[in-house]
């Protein structure tokens, strides 16, 4: 200890940490238009982070999309600690333990037992890649090797391993390393922004619908699934999509059997307006990858749920015929406890009625935007809201991020568009401290 002022931590941060998703560089240049302040953070509160000189932020952001009920949330913080008292960690492999059992029947049950086994990881890129790797090796458990490749969405994003990046449309994560990726073929996204005069968010889905059902007609026979992001395309920029096109994709992917990837690590977990986005649009996937949100923002966890028809295919006296892929942490105790914690809230205080509510506030406090010149598809699906700046600078979003913080927000663009994705505590004064602080940093990033 001893060291107690935010400069201290910076220096040493940038000296010892290699930070992700950073140019770092741009931590060292104050002045220039790309500076990226690194700010260090002694502690959180509620909807509240706190620096070590007495500043604070309020985490628009629910700190990359992960935290639900609060920083230090008193009934997640003693579910941990009493789990810590009892059994830190035992390794899945041949080891059950209460957590992982009870967080595996609740998810199911919140399927509707439609997705009847949970497997384990900690992250949400691995998720991806255990989804893809069961649905390949179920099509070749069942005779159909030939089923061996991958459908997405332009703009998806379903994270950075090299085999996660096989499915991820994000120039920026996937370009560097494009001769170590074997990549998934793109198919249109249904993004209601590319929206010709006179269609519909819904109409936009059918085309999307369409150019799928093409591909599949000609190459279904090749392709063993299809992931989405239900309803929000997050890391390209929150793009929305009208439920239609799950509901399409879920046919169109029964008609030429491909598996339905729902990849809700980002939308899961209420933040969409359900518990799962997917059913707004009332199909269930054959596969469901979860994380971000599901350990109430506290631990690294993700789940895949699978269909019980895709997991009996891996029962057999063959060890090569079952899935074999494992993780140290697989099931870790106090992660799976935190999400036990998490469901546990949902339901004392009936969360998704609340945040009906709450989406409304956000919705009614961001609608004056729309009559800033520049703002462009002010949209929300739940506790998701964005809007796009038209701009041609190409700081925009580091000046907009830089602004915020000044006004002691963290709101973090992505490119031109800003959003609003606040853990569920969110208050309304809270509400209208993040709805000033878009006002002020827009005035001052766009310099009018
Ligand atoms: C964040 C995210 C991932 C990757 O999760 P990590 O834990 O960052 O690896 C995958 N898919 C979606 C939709 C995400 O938002």
């Amino acid at each position: 200890m001893g060291m107690s002022s935010n400069e201290d931590w910076l220096a040493r941060s940038q000296a010892a940490v290699w930070h992700p998703c950073t140019q770092m560089q741009h931590h060292a240049q104050p002045g220039s238009p790309a500076y990226l302040p690194l700010v260090p953070i002694a502690r959180g509160q509620g909807a509240w982070l706190f620096d070590f000189d007495g500043r604070r932020y309020l985490d628009g952001i629910s700190s990359w999309w992960t935290n639900l009920f609060g920083h230090a949330n008193p009934r997640i913080n003693a579910a941990l600690k009493e789990q810590l008292e009892t059994l830190e960690h035992v390794m899945l492999a041949g080891f059950t333990h209460q957590p992982v059992v009870e967080l595996s029947e609740r998810l199911s049950a919140l399927t509707g037992g439609a997705l009847g086994h949970a497997f384990y990881a900690s992250d949400g890129a691995s998720a991806t890649e255990i989804a893809l790797k069961m649905s390949f090796h179920y099509w070749r458990n069942v005779g159909r090797p030939e089923k061996s490749e991958f459908l997405c969405l332009a703009g998806s994003y379903h994270g950075e391993t090299v085999g996660a990046l096989a499915v991820t449309d994000v120039a920026i994560f996937k370009d560097a390393y494009a001769p170590l990726v074997r990549a998934a073929t793109v198919v249109p996204s249904p993004d209601f922004r590319l929206a010709e005069a006179g269609e519909t968010p819904a109409d936009v889905a059918r085309r999307a619908a369409s150019a799928l059902e093409k591909h599949l007609e000609r190459h279904g026979e090749r392709i063993a699934a299809l992931i989405v992001e239900p309803l929000v395309q997050g890391a390209a920029g929150m793009a929305m999509y009208d439920p239609e096109y799950l509901r399409l994709a879920r046919q169109l992917c029964d008609r030429h059997e491909v598996h339905l990837i729902c990849d809700e690590i980002a939308v899961g977990c209420g933040r969409t307006g359900t518990f799962f986005a997917h059913e707004q649009s009332e199909i269930r996937p054959d596969l469901m990858c979860l994380s971000k949100g599901i350990s109430g923002g506290y631990l690294p966890l993700s789940i895949v749920l699978c269909s019980d028809t895709l997991y009996a295919a891996f029962l057999d006296d063959s060890v090569a015929r079952a899935f074999l892929h494992s993780h140290s942490y697989t099931g870790n105790p106090l992660a799976c406890r935190a999400a036990l914690a998490t469901l546990d809230i949902f339901e004392e205080d009936d969360v998704i009625a609340a945040n009906r509510s709450k989406a409304q506030r956000i919705g009614d406090a961001l609608a004056p935007l729309a009559d800033h010149p520049q703002v462009r598809h002010l949209r929300q699906r739940g506790m998701i809201a964005a809007f796009d700046i038209a701009t041609d600078d190409p700081h925009f979003s580091r000046r907009f991020y830089r602004a915020a913080l000044a006004r002691e927000a963290l709101i973090r663009p992505i490119g031109n568009t800003v959003y609003l994705m606040p853990p569920y505590i969110v208050g309304d004064d809270e509400i209208a401290r993040l709805t000033q602080a878009i006002q002020g940093a827009l005035c001052e990033a766009l310099g009018r």
